[in-house]
């Protein structure tokens, strides 16, 4: 599975509290920042966990990538 990156949409098995389980990406590094989609809470979790927590990237945003 590809890397997340900052932009991306994706979907987590365990959806927020409010209902949504679409997020986006604001941050990505250690931890990862994320925002909800439908209250536009911000979480940060362990990009450990994050990764477990992972069902699905639905939509990248076309970034220029500095390699
Ligand atoms: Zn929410």
């Amino acid at each position: 599975m590809p890397e997340n990156k900052v932009g991306d949409t994706v979907i987590m098995r365990k959806p927020h509290p409010c209902g949504g389980n679409r997020w986006k990406i604001i941050r990505y590094g250690a931890d990862v920042k994320l925002k909800c989609m439908q209250c536009g809470r911000i979480v940060m979790v362990e990009r450990i966990k994050f990764k477990k927590n992972l069902k699905q990237t639905i939509e990248t945003e076309s970034v220029d990538d500095h390699d």
